[in-house]
């Protein structure tokens, strides 16, 4: 099966040449309500949120992901609510956090968080070429801190280096492709000069906004430095135009592994049929669906929230009609830095320690009879693999 990836036109008066350069993509971002309204008509919704813009959360965004906000939709366009502003981000959110993932108190060192043992995320720059109006980083992305000091720099080599429980780390932001190739390079090669690092991970949002930064000189850049991981971030199967594909293509050619963590958004990607339909594409472009979040408490965000319930009943609607290569895990953060959890659709009927009884997803019931204890053992040769 071949899946049609749609073209997205410039506007008028904009050359090719120009709309497939990324140096343009982001000289003529829009960054204000003047820049928004040549792009669309506005609702009296949307323009209320351009008030409170600079207390809450900047505007940005590439002039071609604006462009594929522009539908037969309007304001119920899903690209256009992921761009786009509104009055209902004044309203604080029910949990009143700027910081859901409690990343602030997990910051040993600036631009370091270090939540999980043995990996780290390390924010490389608060600039996005987009702002998400869900973002769940909001006390960090936008903030014009940009790329770290040279002190700042050192200090988050010098706590890479001297923990040496940590075996990945995780670019991230902000949008660690916004760099320069000599920034980015320059931090890579770093990190690769320290021992105990085994994975580097990219997190990045920029095979979305503005995929013809994915170019040949870039993509050399990373594959020095494997292996690394591509961590992308599609919501909806529309952000898959042709560039986009083209883009995953070279990433996924040069031998980096790629996956796709997307975020449950109400209103945007909340069907089984769209977050199925994102996933076999993504698969057959090679791109592996890895989490579905459950959208953050952050502050501004609530109108983007969907419940538990819906999250894990999408999920269940997908385990009997989706490759099991292309399931993402539904996963929470648990609010506070309380880390991430696994969440399951229930198929569980019954749960002894003798045994469990489940349903699955078209209603086959069946018992899984444990073993006897007295006939478990543990593998001889554990400790040569600690
Ligand atoms: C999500 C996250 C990670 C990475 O978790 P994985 O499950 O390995 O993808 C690492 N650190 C922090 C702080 C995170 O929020
Ligand atoms: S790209 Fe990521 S960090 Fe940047 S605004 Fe969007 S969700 Fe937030």
């Amino acid at each position: 099966m071949k899946f049609e990836f749609p073209h997205v036109e410039p506007p008028p008066g904009v050359s090719p040449a120009d709309w497939n350069s990324s140096s343009w993509q982001f000289k003529n971002s829009l960054k204000n309500l003047e820049d928004y309204q040549r792009y669309y008509q506005l609702t009296d919704e949307e323009r209320a949120g351009f008030s409170g813009q600079d207390q809450i959360f900047r505007v940005r965004t590439t002039p071609y992901y604006a462009q594929l906000g522009r539908g037969p939709y309007g304001a119920l366009d899903p690209i256009r609510k992921i761009l786009m502003p509104s009055r209902a981000e004044l309203t604080p959110g029910v949990q009143h956090m700027l910081d859901p993932l409690g990343e602030r108190k997990n910051n040993p060192v600036s631009r370091i968080i270090h939540r999980y043992p043995d990996r780290v995320l390390f924010l490389v720059t608060d600039f996005c070429s987009v702002y998400c109006r869900y973002c769940t980083r909001k006390h960090f992305t936008g903030q014009d801190q940009v790329f770290p000091n040279a002190e700042e720099l050192e200090t988050a080599f010098k706590y890479l280096q001297d923990h040496k429980e940590i075996s990945e780390v995780i670019l991230s932001g902000g949008d660690p492709l916004t760099l320069s190739n000599s920034q980015l390079s320059m931090v890579l090669r770093r990190i690769r000069k320290i021992e105990h690092i085994e994975i580097i991970r990219i997190g990045t949002r920029i095979p979305v906004v503005a995929p013809m930064r994915i170019d040949e000189e870039l993509l050399e850049i990373i594959k020095r430095h494997h292996p690394i991981y591509m961590m992308t971030h599609f919501n909806h199967p529309r952000e898959l135009t042709q560039l986009a594909a083209q883009a995953l293509t070279r990433i996924v050619d040069r031998g980096i592994p790629t996956f796709n963590q997307m975020v449950l958004l109400n209103g945007v990607n909340n069907h089984a049929n769209i977050v199925r339909a994102l996933s076999r594409r993504l698969l057959y472009l090679r791109v592996k669906p890895y989490y579905m979040f459950q959208c953050d408490p952050s502050e501004g965000t609530d109108h983007f929230r969907t419940s538990i319930e819906d999250s894990e009943n999408i999920q269940r609607q997908l385990w009997g009609s989706l490759s099991g290569l292309a399931m993402p895990n539904l996963s929470l953060d648990i609010p506070n830095g309380g880390g991430k959890v696994g969440l399951v659709p229930d198929f569980e009927q019954l749960r002894s320690p003798q045994r469990r009884i489940y349903r699955g997803w078209d209603g086959v019931v069946a018992e899984y009879v444990n073993p006897e204890p007295s006939t478990i053992e543990t593998p001889v040769d554990f400790r040569q693999w600690e």
